[in-house]
């Protein structure tokens, strides 16, 4: 990193690339694989996105090694992502959500989502609650 670059983090007060974690999943496909996804969507700070390429659960979690002055507690043993991500063109430049096809923020958006994307949907969750469905 040059020492502008270095200017640039510090410029970036609230360190946005270390407040969250990505994890690309398999291609959700079946209303069975968007059901495990708003199970997931159901808990806090965790939402969806699909961008070009695929889908990724994202978890707006903070590094637990980000100081209150945005910078990195354990520098010297940092994981190697975090050597790697490059602030060449980063979150400070641009929101990442800019790139997004598709973006979930919580249950109800994909839950939405689901009703429009399957016709079916309601007609599996009522035969569930019904118990016809295992
Ligand atoms: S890499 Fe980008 S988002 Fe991360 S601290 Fe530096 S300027 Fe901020
Ligand atoms: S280990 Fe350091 S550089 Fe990596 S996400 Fe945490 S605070 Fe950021």
């Amino acid at each position: 990193m040059t020492h502008s670059d270095l200017d640039k983090c510090a410029r970036c007060h609230n360190s946005k690339c270390c407040t969250y974690i990505t994890q690309q999943l398999d291609t959700p496909r079946s209303m069975d694989d968007f059901d495990i996804l708003l199970w997931q969507l159901s808990h806090r700070d965790v939402q969806l996105y699909k961008d070009d390429d695929g889908w990724f659960l994202l978890l707006n979690t903070p590094c637990l090694h980000l100081k209150a002055d945005g910078g990195c507690a354990i520098y010297a043993d940092r994981p190697k992502v975090c050597r790697d991500h490059s602030n060449d063109f980063c979150e400070y430049d641009s929101p990442a959500e800019e790139g997004f096809e598709l973006f979930f923020d919580g249950y109800e958006s994909l839950l939405r989502y689901c009703k429009r994307r399957f016709k079916g949907w309601e007609r599996r969750r009522d035969a569930l609650n019904r118990g016809e469905l295992a």
